[in-house]
């Protein structure tokens, strides 16, 4: 009964003039031009509030694209009634049952679903072809194939027996409904949280981030059409701090699979917290919360691949992951070689729409992500600790475009070497050559954080010496890599500290979070 073994989905290159490149861009344009109007998701059913809420594009603010219908505290309730409701049915379905839903939307997405989630994703999330495809299609499709693969493996896994007596153990759901809450960034982890709960025989309210209400809506579609049948997840937009007061006072909440902000996930634990007697049972709470990610080079480091992976890490969709490289850490005797390999990468970066795949830098997410961007630029530029050395451009007359920023810093403790920002800025701190056992103790103490980080270095001691000094400062640590970029099934994702709880996106480690096992001792 083991399903084949899961291999990560080609990553299409959507080459310049390939038909894959010009069917994908004909699919944005559609879908730009409609006015699509997106329903919430209860028990199975559309559900239209005729509360319209605007959709944006971030790449151009004035263009309409359609609206979505906000929810009410009511159909919280109704969520969490149909997640309820539908829980005996969906337990009772055989693991296989459930595993060939989820590994039908994997199909369904690799194949005519590819373009409209990749497009979905460009359209909502300002994200160029590449790295929708790498996320919305590949990444999500590799989550739903491994974690069919992983939670196969789980339930074979059984404890020694004896004559006589044969012990086993059950993985059953949590018992009660999960709650989902999920971030703009990633189309992947937006569609990863509520399935891989939901795959265990759990059931979910989900309340996506109202950034990525596009991508959300199609990666509904996607599993409706899979056969999930009605109830199992309900897919909520509504406002988020009153939701969480709600679902988290419910006496059958059982489990929170979280990615969003430091600040959020705190408050949510907090209100957990004050509800610990109501529950039936003890909560699971995970989260993946945010970063500063670090990237350090030794004087033995490369300075070509130190520059390629500061550019790739800092900028790749314009530096709006958990995981984007927005510390370094560069030796003065590299220093001006480094720069002048940047500032040459940097010259060739197209920015734009994502309509134009040779666009490498769309726009940031919205208007308080510019602001906050621009705040942290403007404050540089008049600061004696801080020089704006590459970049520095802003341009909001069409959409919320930041240009790659380099700040160059003598203080390791400037604002944008220690606060996280979530744009395209990347700050840097020149250490003296000699001092690389300070500056690991400086990298590993500057940031409350622990998700990515990088050590570029060709001598191996230098490497070992990072290995060893930076034990805890992150969750995935790479070795002459750029920190972004996780691939699920190869690198398990998360991190600890600040950074989240650290049960490793995309493996059985986090899926072992949402089954409460039962041991069964039988004696003949
Ligand atoms: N898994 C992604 C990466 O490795 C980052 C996820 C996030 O931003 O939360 O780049």
């Amino acid at each position: 009964s083991q399903v084949p073994f899961a291999v990560n989905e080609p990553v299409n290159s959507y080459a310049p003039g390939t038909p894959e490149v010009k069917s994908l861009i004909a699919q944005y344009k559609k879908m730009w031009a409609e006015k699509i109007e997106i329903p919430m998701i209860i028990n199975g059913k559309e559900v239209r509030t005729g509360d319209k809420v605007q959709l944006q594009s971030p790449q151009d603010h004035a263009h309409d694209f359609g609206f979505y219908h906000r929810g009410t505290m009511q159909h919280v309730d109704d969520a969490i009634d149909a997640a309820l409701a539908a829980k005996k049915q969906w337990n009772e379905l055989g693991w296989e049952h459930r595993a060939a839903i989820f590994l039908k939307a994997a199909d369904l997405l690799a194949g005519p679903y590819r373009d409209v989630i990749n497009a979905a994703t460009m359209i909502g999330q300002s994200k160029n072809v590449h790295q929708a495809e790498i996320d919305a299609a590949c990444e999500f499709i590799d989550f739903l194939r491994f974690n069919v693969e992983f939670m196969t493996e789980m339930y074979s896994e059984q404890p020694v027996s004896d004559a006589g007596i044969w012990n086993r153990v059950e993985y059953r759901p949590l018992e009660g409904f999960c709650f989902a809450v999920t971030p703009f960034n990633f189309t992947a982890i937006s569609g990863n949280l509520p399935t891989c709960m939901a795959m265990l025989g759990n059931v979910v309210v989900w309340k996506p981030s109202d950034k990525q209400i596009y991508s959300a809506k199609v990666i509904m579609d996607v599993l409706t059409e899979a056969g999930l049948p009605a109830g199992v997840i309900n897919m909520i937009f509504t406002d988020g701090k009153e939701t969480a007061e709600k679902v988290l006072a419910h006496r059958d909440f059982a489990g929170l699979h979280f990615t969003g902000s430091t600040k959020v996930f705190q408050g949510m634990w907090k209100m957990i917290g004050d509800n610990i007697h109501n529950y039936r049972t003890y909560p699971r709470i995970v989260g993946e919360t945010g970063g500063k990610d670090f990237v350090i080079a030794h004087p033995s480091a490369n300075v070509e691949a130190v520059a390629t992976a500061l550019v790739r890490g800092a900028f790749e969709y314009q530096g709006q992951k958990c995981s984007a490289a927005s510390r370094a850490y560069i030796p003065q005797s590299l220093w001006a070689d480094v720069k002048k390999v940047m500032e040459t990468q940097i010259a060739s970066i197209k920015i734009g729409s994502p309509e134009d795949p040779s666009n490498f830098v769309n726009a940031v997410i919205d208007k308080n992500s510019f602001e906050k961007c621009k705040g942290y630029i403007d404050r540089a530029n008049s600061s004696s600790e801080a020089n704006v050395v590459i970049g520095g451009k802003t341009d909001d007359s069409k959409g919320w475009f930041v240009h790659p920023t380099v700040i160059e810093t003598t203080n390791p403790q400037y604002e944008s070497m220690v606060e996280e920002i979530f744009g395209p800025i990347l700050s840097v701190y020149i250490y003296e050559d000699l001092k690389w056992a300070e500056t690991l103790e400086l990298v590993d103490s500057s940031s409350p954080y622990s998700l990515t980080g990088s050590v570029f270095a060709q001598d191996r001691y230098a490497v070992n010496e990072a290995f060893k000094a930076l034990e805890n400062a992150s969750g995935n640590f790479y070795i002459n890599d750029k920190p972004t970029g996780a691939v699920v099934g190869q690198q398990p994702f998360g991190g600890g500290r600040a950074s989240g709880t650290n049960d490793k996106a995309g493996s059985k480690m986090n899926l072992l979070r949402w089954t409460s096992v039962r041991s069964i001792k039988e004696t003949f």
